[in-house]
């Protein structure tokens, strides 16, 4: 199974919701209403989630390409793309198309959206909600254009790779690692390797030094898909540059990895995998007991939780059949 980072902290946070998400959820258990709600559920998104979401996925799909081919892209051009696709998401999830049957995920394609707030709290998608997330994303925009030296540094590169969906670290028998970096740029002569991840928080307190490292120790530590340079290999991870690129605040991280960051991932890893194995978290859903990941009920936990509809639900009473 696949262990991330965050599906460990879900783990540690509410192993019922790291059950609901990662071991209930199937689109196709046809006959399983309560494992296909589930599926539902785990598509849901905050308001926040999806305007970063949309403006990675407008980076990936309007500016990295021109990028590579060495053309400036037209900021107007990447905007009307954006509210296009803001609109169609929006009526998509609005109409709860995520619902229909056998309108999966890959069907629905660059449309799909389900919105948390929509299953919820439908009250606070309002107009000034939507526009406010609408603009934000446009700003986070506007701030990558306005920082020119940045996108004249991708312009230069050698290559350009988003959201790369080969890199990953088969650990064990049972857990495989993943890493699906938003961009990995390659310098060549001399040979270089920057991963770059884009992030859209208004308040940007938390940083993502971890989930970087990460990255970097899965691209050297896994197989190398065919298309990367040879050279990859006898890279120093350490040589590796990391950036953070906080789009609404406009501000750029860079981090380093050390030997010693290595060191703290590999124990991280290990100690996280070890006490998953111990609660035979790689077992088939069929295998597995529910009532062996129990909730974990805070105000913290289950206030933005996309499972509250199947987890809050009363536990099914003991009918009392009676003789007379
Ligand atoms: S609603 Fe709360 S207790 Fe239930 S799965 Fe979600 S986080 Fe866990």
């Amino acid at each position: 199974m696949r262990w991330s980072f965050s599906s460990y902290r879900q783990f540690k946070g509410c192993r019922r919701q790291w059950f609901y998400q990662n071991k209930m959820a199937n689109a196709n258990a046809t006959k399983d209403p309560e494992r296909k709600e589930a599926a539902i559920l785990r598509n849901l998104q905050s308001l926040n989630a999806w305007r970063g979401s949309m403006v990675d996925y407008i980076i990936g799909k309007e500016v990295i390409p021109c990028l590579q081919q060495g053309i400036w892209p037209q900021y107007q051009d990447v905007i009307t793309a954006m509210k296009a696709l803001f609109q169609e998401q929006y009526a998509f999830a609005k109409a709860q198309k995520y619902r229909e049957e056998g309108l999966t995920k890959t069907k629905a394609g660059e449309s799909f959206l389900a919105l948390y707030d929509l299953e919820y709290a439908p009250e606070k998608i309002t107009r000034e909600a939507l526009n406010q997330a609408y603009l934000e994303a446009v700003q986070a925009l506007k701030n990558l254009f306005h920082n020119q030296r940045f996108l004249e540094y991708l312009r230069s590169a050698s290559r350009l790779i988003t959201q790369r969906q080969d890199l990953q670290v088969k650990y064990n028998e049972h857990f495989t690692l993943k890493a699906i970096p938003d961009l990995l740029v390659f310098e060549e002569h001399p040979f270089r390797v920057h991963i770059i991840d884009w992030k859209v928080h208004s308040k940007a307190q938390r940083t993502y030094e971890e989930q970087l490292r990460l990255y970097a120790w899965i691209i050297k530590k896994g197989a190398r898909p065919r298309d990367f340079p040879e050279v990859l290999d006898n890279l120093p991870i350490t040589d590796i540059q990391l950036t953070e690129y906080q789009l609404f605040t406009n501000e750029v991280r860079t981090y380093d990895i050390s030997l010693e960051d290595v060191h703290e991932i590999e124990q991280n890893i290990a100690q996280s995998i070890a006490e998953m194995t111990a609660a035979q978290a790689y077992l088939k859903y069929q295998q597995l007991e529910i009532a062996n990941f129990p909730v974990n009920r805070s105000e913290e936990n289950c206030r933005g939780c996309r499972f509250r509809k199947i987890c809050e639900q009363p536990a099914p009473t003991q009918t009392q059949t009676s003789l007379f």
